[in-house]
């Protein structure tokens, strides 16, 4: 599987909860890469949280952030790169995305929800009717989602490890109907 993918980076896109830091961590284990959090590095950068950044600065500076951090990461190799829910909303980012073998982890709503409800760090999510908003955000996004190389389906029992080796399993696909079109 290295070798097949010759350092090319992998971005995880879909929606808040869908998996991407815990499926991204356990894929960059397997693959001898590095992991890396596009909202862990803004925090950093920031020296704030992101609730913190929507309210103080907007959610448009966080964009602008956002897609900073992406125009830097894809500089480097050997990446398993997480990505906010959001990220894939601007179209310059997807030139940035287009570096590398592009995973979109698709979770049901329901899915999404469970795991969510109790989680405040979510700065779109604090709405009152949870799962109204996740369906609006969906529906807004699933066209843009749907971009991505790899659709992965997500149900609610399988486990990060069971979708990670999903994942590697389907990679060499991909990888070799983009070498035959060349
Ligand atoms: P994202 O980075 O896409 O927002 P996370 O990886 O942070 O998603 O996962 C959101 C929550 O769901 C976390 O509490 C995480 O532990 C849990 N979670 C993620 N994947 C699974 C899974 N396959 N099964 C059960 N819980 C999961
Ligand atoms: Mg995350």
């Amino acid at each position: 599987m290295n070798n097949l993918l010759k350092g090319v980076n992998l971005y995880l896109i879909g929606m808040m909860g869908c998996g991407k830091t815990t499926v991204g961590n356990l894929l960059a284990s397997e693959l001898g890469y590095r992991f890396i959090d596009t909202d862990d590095i803004i925090v950093k950068a920031a020296g704030k949280s992101i609730n913190q950044i929507f309210t103080e600065d907007g959610e448009k500076e966080f964009r602008k952030l956002e897609s900073n951090v992406l125009s830097q990461v894809c500089a480097y190799t050997k990446l398993v790169i997480a990505t906010g829910g959001g990220i894939v909303m601007q179209k310059e980012n997807w030139s940035y995305l287009h570096h590398g073998v592009i995973v979109w982890l698709n979770a049901p709503i329901e899915v999404l929800y469970e795991r969510l409800i109790e989680d405040k760090t979510r700065p779109l999510l604090q709405d009152t009717d949870l799962k109204e908003k996740l369906r609006s955000l969906l529906s807004e996004r699933h066209g843009v989602y749907a971009q991505a190389d790899l659709h992965i389906t997500i149900n609610a029992q399988q486990t990060p490890a069971e979708i990670t080796q999903h994942i590697l399993e389907v990679i060499p696909g991909i990888l070799r109907s983009e070498n035959s079109q060349n």
